[in-house]
């Protein structure tokens, strides 16, 4: 709408080039603060892409009358809350819901089918950002080893690199290096991630060969143990917390070293054996990874130059704290409203540093989490934990009993099983019956809701939705041959005890996991809200939409127009 009225007004414009430029001081007093114009295109000096690890959408609501008005409020009262956008494949899991957010693709053509995955052809596992031939730099680490070089698709990161060839600029931060390194994409100036063992920020030699001087002053600060030093106590007095279970439970883990899962959380103390990886699960953790993003915007000047520069970042500790705590939790009250007041300090930064309304921030979540089991059957809701590892024991035994053979599942990763193809191949099985065998057993699991066949996954009798999130999510090469999915409520884990496992997990394709936020606000987005239905698949295009490029060339979503001015 923008370019056409641009060349219908070609003629006025001319005009008023001619007298712009006849007024040079009038012109540069305009052009101070103004969004970056490059050949004519209008668009935001910077995008911001923040991802709240783990947030479910309902969070948005849950906290809203604690809320600041700076942070979560000001994202929905300014900008534009797409209400139902939903996760369209499974697994529900961090690596691919990063990628599916930036390429607005799905595991079957991005390739990033898990967080680990089975290369099936031979069997063996891989971490989703694992790349051997690259090194560490900022550390001596084997935490450096990572590129997003199994990523099959572009993402909308490096289609505005290629788009301004290669004068925006494109960083990735979390303290996941999944997190940083999926959405910034193949043609990234860098990506950073946290080194637990020296407390550092590092990246690897995918990117460069030694760290900026910026990112090198940031480590000196030592800033982990600066924040580790002070106690995660709660924000308001711990008898106000209305939204969630009181604090001594036993739906919640405790951190090491102590025997409740309670306030204060002396980490002071806790560090000293723990390490300084323990940020990674208090609210801290997030506070550091926005200072990390200032810290990148002042050190490589972003949004400064000519050219939209696009920095990705991703919040892991409400992931780690979501993990050990569960929905219900306190602690997870308390961490959504710190980040809540980092937000809001860290949007007031992007005021005054890039200039209100010059740049765009959207933020969304790569999966939410379900309720702890146990605290849903103390409250007479169905839930419950299935038990891979010995669901994957009693498969090979019954295919033992039946083909005298050991070992044909090699895993259950991902709710799906892997099978040994080395000996399937070798001893010429029929694969067709070999699955039915499996699919057999499994339904006769009371856990277990449906086992579909991935290869007839199109025509199995099941609700059209739940089909098209297996379809979405398989990638031959790297996914099982079948798809387990649990009854709502369930999901895979183990416990010591009687009274199933502390805190929670994702990876279904159940509302829990799946309803993420998706908030735009700042240069080029309306005020208001969407109550249609969107997908995790649509915010790369809406993104490429805003910025007059090319979606991602994996990507199947579609922008939401609704959004953009
Ligand atoms: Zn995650």
């Amino acid at each position: 709408m923008i370019l056409r009225e641009k060349f219908i007004n070609m003629k006025i414009k001319n005009a008023l080039i001619i007298l712009l430029v006849s007024v040079p001081v009038l012109l540069s007093a305009q052009t101070k603060n103004k969004p970056a114009v490059l050949a004519g295109v209008p668009r935001p000096k910077l995008v911001v892409g923040i991802v709240v690890d783990q947030m479910r959408w309902d969070y948005l609501y849950r906290y809203y009358n604690r809320y600041s008005t700076g942070g979560f409020k000001r994202l929905l009262n300014e900008g534009f809350s797409c209400e139902n956008t939903q996760i369209d494949y499974i697994p529900t899991v961090t690596a691919a819901g990063h990628t599916c957010i930036y390429t607005g693709s799905v595991p079957a053509i991005h390739g990033i089918a898990g967080n680990d995955f089975i290369i099936q052809s031979t069997g063996k596992s891989m971490y989703c950002a694992e790349d051997s031939t690259v090194a560490a730099v900022g550390a001596v680490s084997d935490a450096g080893k990572m590129s997003p070089r199994n990523l099959l698709t572009t993402t909308v990161t490096d289609e505005l690199r290629l788009a301004t060839n290669f004068h925006s600029k494109v960083i990735g931060i979390a303290l996941k290096d999944r997190g940083g390194i999926l959405p910034a994409g193949h043609t990234a100036n860098a990506a950073y991630w946290f080194d637990d063992k020296s407390g550092n920020w590092i990246s690897s030699t995918y990117y460069m060969k030694d760290l900026p001087k910026w990112m090198k002053d940031f480590n000196d600060q030592k800033i982990p143990e600066t924040y580790l030093k002070n106690d995660w106590n709660t924000i308001y007095p711990i008898d106000t917390y209305a939204q969630s279970t009181e604090d001594n439970n036993i739906y919640e883990g405790p951190f090491k070293g102590m025997t409740t899962p309670t306030f204060p959380v002396k980490t002071s103390s806790l560090y000293k054996s723990a390490g300084l990886g323990l940020i990674r699960n208090v609210p801290a953790g997030n506070t550091m990874t926005l200072d990390l993003a200032v810290a990148a915007i002042n050190g490589e000047n972003m949004g400064q130059g000519d050219n939209t520069d696009f920095l990705a970042v991703s919040l892991s500790s409400t992931d780690y704290i979501g993990h050990q705590f569960g929905v219900n939790s306190i602690e997870i009250e308390d961490t959504y409203l710190h980040l809540d007041r980092d937000l809001a300090t860290f949007f007031t930064y992007l005021d005054a540093k890039i200039g209100s309304g010059n740049y765009t921030v959207f933020l969304t979540a790569d999966h939410g989490a379900a309720h702890n089991p146990q605290f849903l059957k103390d409250h007479n809701v169905p839930a419950g934990v299935w038990n891979d590892a010995s669901v994957l024991k009693a498969l090979n035994a019954y295919l033992l009993d039946k083909y005298k053979i050991d070992g044909l599942v090699l895993s259950m990763t991902n709710y799906q099983v892997n099978f040994n193809y080395k000996t399937v191949n070798y001893l010429h099985l029929d694969q067709a019956t070999l699955k039915k065998d499996c699919i057999d057993f499994l339904q006769t699991d009371p856990n277990v809701a449906f086992a579909v066949d991935m290869d007839n996954a199109q025509t199995a009798n099941m609700p059209h939705e739940l089909r098209t999130r297996i379809l979405n999510g398989y990638n031959k090469d790297r996914s099982g041959a079948i798809q387990i999915i649990l009854k709502p409520g369930y999901f895979s884990g183990h416990s010591t005890n009687d009274k199933g496992p502390t805190g929670t997990t994702h990876g279904t394709w159940n509302p829990y996991d799946a309803h993420i936020p998706f908030v735009l606000m700042g240069w080029g987005i309306k005020h208001g809200t969407l109550t249609r239905e969107t997908h995790m698949t649509d915010i790369a295009p809406t993104i490429a939409s805003l910025l007059h490029i090319q979606a991602p060339n994996g990507s199947i979503g579609k922008p939401v127009g609704e959004a953009l001015k």
